[in-house]
């Protein structure tokens, strides 16, 4: 993103200190969302900041909630499929899944089995990676169903968590870097 696009996303994110538990600053991009330039900045930053070239990318896995607001549209752009990966207990079987500890509290994710078709090179991506405990895990269900993971793509990366590094070795993008 050029500055001062970075700047004007910014502007628009909102950080609320000790939500959703003491300790948290959460950043709330859904003001982002409803701002028509801002959106557009987004879209066309997301596309830029690909972190492997469109070619080598089969299809996009978005993490629920916030990873669904943008992959879809990502992957609409981008000419390819979209694939859920969800909180534990709503998609039907048979589903593959992972659990993990996340910045606040635990999880389990899951990806419908039969989403991923071996050897498809699925780019992941989400609003922020923290701990890059959740992406780690969507990294896992990808693999287990017999994918590929392409690369990562983020919205927000926190500093100092060492997030990106917890991935491994793949190609990753991150629009902005907040404390
Ligand atoms: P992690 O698994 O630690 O990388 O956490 C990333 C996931 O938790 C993403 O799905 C984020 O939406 C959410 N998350 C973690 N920390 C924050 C934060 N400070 N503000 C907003 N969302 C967060």
């Amino acid at each position: 993103v050029g500055q001062e696009d970075a700047q004007y996303l910014v502007s628009l994110i909102r950080s609320i200190p000790n939500y959703p538990k003491d300790g948290i600053l959460f950043r709330d991009f859904m003001p982002v969302f409803a701002d028509a330039k801002a959106l557009s900045i987004l879209m066309d930053a997301l596309e830029k900041a690909l972190p492997v070239p469109v070619d080598q990318i089969d299809a996009i896995a978005g993490l629920e909630a916030r990873g669904f607001l943008f992959g879809p549209a990502m992957a609409a752009r981008l000419g390819k499929g979209f694939i859920a990966v969800r909180k534990a207990g709503k998609l039907p079987p048979p589903v593959k899944s992972a659990s993990y500890s996340l910045e606040y509290g635990e999880a389990t994710i899951e990806i419908e089995s039969n989403a991923v078709h071996e050897g498809e090179r699925i780019l992941i991506v989400d609003d922020l990676i923290a701990t890059g405990g959740s992406a780690s895990a969507a990294r896992d269900l990808v693999k287990a169903c017999g994918g590929t993971v392409a690369g990562f793509s983020f919205v927000m990366e926190l500093d100092g968590l060492n997030g990106v590094a917890s991935l491994g070795d793949y190609p990753t993008s991150s629009l902005l870097t907040m404390p």
